[in-house]
């Protein structure tokens, strides 16, 4: 560090009060005396010259003594070891009461000496409370009428007995005073306006951390809750798919075995319950896709999505077949994800795109993305059903669905899996959609994704 800076260093360490806190008033007082302090030291140094050549000339050794021991004093302020800010501030004011009482008395009224007085008492104002300013208004009354007895006593230095007129002296005087007391009333109110202003950034700010830590811990105990409902749902669908596999068994080998036994009514009975349980193991499988997202694989690698789109493709295949289906994709990126997952996205979108088609058109499904920077953003277009404005954001909550299993079976969990993955993804996923003509699913993925 420089010499200047290390200097200044010392200075501030030994004029602040560094327990105070930055909203405190008297840690920018303290603040603004140690600035002063820095200053004033090389200051008075380059005033100490003339006062030395002006000593000498006039032969004024008293105003020679009082530089002196002003600048001593000086650096005992801003360097000795040990004393209290207090005390250095004290002192600097005395030190500066000292030179001013020199100069009224040496150099008379026409000197720098009233000058002075108006200077310390609006210093004492900046770096004291309010009782030390009154304290320097009344030091400055009395200076002012001692140096009104010497005049009327026509006693002291030769300026005083020569120069001072009792008229002129209590004209110049009183307007000092006035002056004093003027910024003695004004200047605290900039404290007081500004100690509000720091009482209402410290209230706010404890608001704030207040309502930081119940939000983090709310954060916490929902955290907590959802792995716990994921846990739930994963052990309650993973239990249950045994009893029911049982179930369906059990009425296949009935309706195999007793088929000729059976009335037709018993025949559509057992259908039913076959039905139900083949829907029943769908919502189970569903159940726990959307439990494991994000639990069981968390593995991130490179995806071709050209080759990942080629393979949903294929797996699809009897049903493009049939619907005569088109499904285009752009020459689409190699992105970071977790490959089930970004498999199951794709799928469900692409799956859906199909199941809700528009039976007056063969199926169009296009797959298209953008480079944001940040995230790679993609869209699943198709000219299907489409969905009503009112519920482009209700599609994408757990068992939202807008139609019965009679026109289009489903257990309305596949967009809810689709934003969870998205989320984990660090994107967000919406719909645009024209009623009877089609929709576009649009998701977002951040491209350098890191599991949380
Ligand atoms: P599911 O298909 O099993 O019902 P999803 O969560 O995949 O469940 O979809 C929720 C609802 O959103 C569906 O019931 C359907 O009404 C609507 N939906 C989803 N995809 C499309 C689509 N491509 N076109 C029209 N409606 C759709």
């Amino acid at each position: 560090m420089s010499f200047w800076g290390n200097y200044k260093q010392i200075v501030l360490r030994n004029c602040v009060d560094h327990s105070l806190e930055e909203s405190h008033l008297l840690y920018w007082r303290n603040k603004l005396f140690a600035a002063t302090v820095q200053y004033l030291i090389p200051l008075s140094l380059v005033a100490f010259i003339p006062g030395l050549y002006v000593a000498v000339v006039t032969d004024m050794w008293p105003l020679l003594i009082a530089d002196l021991l002003v600048v001593l004093a000086f650096v005992v302020i801003a360097f000795a070891p040990g004393l209290s800010v207090h005390f250095r501030k004290s002192l600097m004011t005395l030190c500066l009461y000292g030179v001013s009482v020199v100069l009224l008395y040496e150099l008379g009224m026409y000197g720098p000496g009233m000058l002075y007085l108006l200077a310390i008492a609006i210093f004492v104002t900046l770096i004291f409370e309010f009782r030390y300013a009154l304290a320097s208004v009344i030091a400055n009354t009395l200076i002012c009428t001692g140096f009104g007895v010497m005049i009327y006593l026509d006693w002291g230095s030769s300026y005083v007995v020569a120069e001072y007129d009792m008229e002129a002296w209590i004209a110049v005087s009183s307007n000092l005073l006035f002056l004093c007391t003027v910024s003695l009333f004004l200047i605290p109110q900039l404290f007081s306006g500004l100690q509000q202003a720091f009482d209402k950034r410290n209230a706010v700010e404890q608001e704030l951390k207040k309502n930081q830590m119940v939000l983090k811990e709310s954060l916490i105990q929902l955290e907590e809750k959802n792995e716990e409902l994921e846990k739930f749902a994963y052990i309650a669908s993973h239990d249950l798919k045994e009893p029911l596999r049982m179930v369906r068994n059990f009425m296949e080998l009935l309706q195999k075995k007793y088929s000729e036994s059976l009335d037709e009514k018993a025949q559509k009975y057992i259908h039913f319950a076959v039905d139900g349980a083949q829907r029943m193991t769908c919502l189970i499988d569903d159940l726990l896709n959307y439990s494991r997202v994000g639990r069981l694989h968390t593995e991130v690698s490179r995806i071709d999505l050209n080759e990942l789109i080629k393979e949903i493709t294929s797996d699809y295949y009897p049903d493009i077949e049939e619907g005569s289906a088109v499904i285009t994709a752009s020459d689409l990126p190699v992105i970071e994800a977790v490959e089930v997952s970004a498999r199951m996205l794709f799928q469900n979108l692409i799956s859906n795109a199909l199941k809700y088609r528009d039976g007056n058109r063969p199926p169009k499904i296009s797959i298209s993305y953008e480079d944001l920077q940040t995230h790679w953003k993609f869209c699943v277009e198709d000219n299907g059903i489409g969905i009503e404005g009112d519920y482009l954001e209700k599609i994408f909550d757990i068992f939202k669905r807008l139609h019965t299993n009679t026109e289009y079976s489903g257990t309305g969990i596949g967009l809810a899996i689709c934003k969870k993955i998205v989320e984990q993804h660090g994107g967000k996923i919406w719909v645009e959609s024209v009623a009877g003509e089609g929709s576009c699913f649009y998701f977002t993925i951040e491209k350098t994704f890191l599991q949380n």
